[in-house]
């Protein structure tokens, strides 16, 4: 089967991508491969209320079971793209599959980093990455009393927040000295602490996961580098992800750490575009973003290009996480910060943490402080040089600083 435009992954980036395409007119044929065989659903509830049973699958899907027809979008799902032929312009599955396109947009996303010390293999050791290894998680929870979560970033820190809810004695093992070290500030992270200690929830801090036990090949234990064992029923990895991008590269697509794209989302390969979590886009902000924003407006801008209009990818990320009664909202990119200013107080559980570079407001973290989400943004578009001392005033509002 040919088709005009082909899409791999029916994620948030690939959905995204033939929905934008017939919104802008594409009058050919799309087709959307993927190795998953469900219709296509959001993933962030994965680790939030679906985990919590508080959504079932019906109500995470993206778009209605009869959307794809009504849009002549064919859903070529159960569908592994192992080879991609970029002369030929054809893609090969593992299932022996094969489809050629015109344009190809890849959206594969990434696969979960796993553990590789020893007892790796036991059964309860779970990644949170699509719905299968949820509704694992699920089918055994209860029979689990004790869980490890590996990982204190977003994902491991919210599966704990549901885990504990449920009931469960849980442990969070972060390797660094903070959780969520890599997206944040540090009055963050000790903010996130408190809050899943006062929970209940144990973390432990620079440690490392030696080795799993198990008994009958089930886990049963979580033996730390400091020498201390873990009782544990289950275990999560939230570790982080590596791209699926093996055939790209393979074709000879350019790229370490995910494929490379330009800032219209094009790959080194003709008439193949990236996007989403497995694309570092190396002319724009130069990083490779895991948030469905990202994904889905990559998706738009191709879809535009291809229709006629191309537009360069130049959105202001945006990212949340719910955990408990939180809900953290963060726009911009704080990477490279070298000043931060709290403002607000983390003790009434309303406050916001404002990301400066050079004296530039680029990103901020706000913890159920939507005003400051909704005018922060203005001021990280609008590249707003504030003083210190301003920001961390909660009596000024933030829109009354935006072009000042
Ligand atoms: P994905 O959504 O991962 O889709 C990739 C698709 O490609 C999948 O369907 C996969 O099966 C398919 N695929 C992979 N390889 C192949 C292949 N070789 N052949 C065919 N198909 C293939 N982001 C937020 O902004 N906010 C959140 O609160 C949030 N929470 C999250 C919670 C969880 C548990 C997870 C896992 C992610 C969360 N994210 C969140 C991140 C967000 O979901 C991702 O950034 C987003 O899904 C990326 O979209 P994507 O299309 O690039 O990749």
């Amino acid at each position: 089967m040919d088709y005009d435009c082909l899409i791999v992954g029916s994620g948030h980036g690939g959905v995204q991508a033939a929905v934008s395409l017939r919104q802008h007119g594409f009058a050919g044929s799309i087709g959307l491969v993927s190795d998953d065989r469900d219709l296509p659903y959001e993933r962030p509830p994965l680790s939030k209320d679906y985990l919590a049973g508080a959504k079932p699958f019906e109500r995470i899907l993206i778009r209605p079971p009869e959307f794809w027809a009504t849009r002549n979008i064919d859903l070529l799902l159960g569908n592994e793209v192992t080879r991609l032929d970029a002369t030929e312009k054809r893609v090969s599955c593992a299932n022996g599959a094969a489809f050629g396109y015109g344009q190809l947009i890849w959206a594969a996303g990434g696969r979960p980093r796993k553990m590789t010390c020893a007892g790796h293999e036991l059964r309860g050791i779970h990644s949170v990455r699509n719905r299968a290894d949820v509704d694992g998680i699920m089918n055994e929870l209860a029979s689990v009393q004790r869980v490890v979560v590996i990982g204190g970033g977003y994902i491991g820190l919210e599966a704990a927040a549901v885990l504990t809810k449920l009931g469960k004695a849980v442990v969070v093992v972060e390797a660094m000295d903070r959780v969520l070290a890599r997206v944040a500030a540090e009055p963050l992270s000790r903010f996130y602490e408190k809050e899943h200690r006062d929970h209940g929830v144990d973390i432990r801090l620079a440690t490392g996961i030696e080795s799993f036990v198990g008994n009958d090949g089930r886990l049963s234990g979580v033996r730390l580098t400091d020498g201390e064992m873990l009782a544990a029923d289950m275990a999560i990895v939230g570790i982080g992800i590596l791209p699926c991008v093996e055939p790209l590269v393979v074709a000879g697509a350019a790229g370490r750490n995910g494929v490379d794209i330009d800032d219209h989302c094009r790959t080194s390969l003709a008439d193949v575009f990236a996007i989403g979590d497995c694309a570092r886009m190396v002319s724009g902000h130069g990083l490779r973003i895991e948030s469905v924003q990202n994904a889905s407006d990559q998706a738009t801008a191709v879809a535009k290009t291809l229709c006629g209009g191309p537009a360069p990818y130049s959105a202001v990320p945006w990212f949340w996480s719910n955990q408990y009664d939180l809900r953290l909202q963060t726009v911009g990119l704080s990477s490279g910060y070298d000043q931060t200013v709290v403002r607000g107080d983390p003790n009434e559980r309303k406050f916001s943490v404002v990301y400066l570079r050079d004296g530039v407001v680029v990103a901020l973290d706000c913890v159920n402080a939507v005003k400051d989400y909704v005018e922060g943004r203005a001021l990280v578009e609008g590249r707003a040089r504030i003083a210190a001392d301003i920001l961390a005033d909660n009596g000024i509002a933030l829109k009354s600083l935006v072009n000042r």
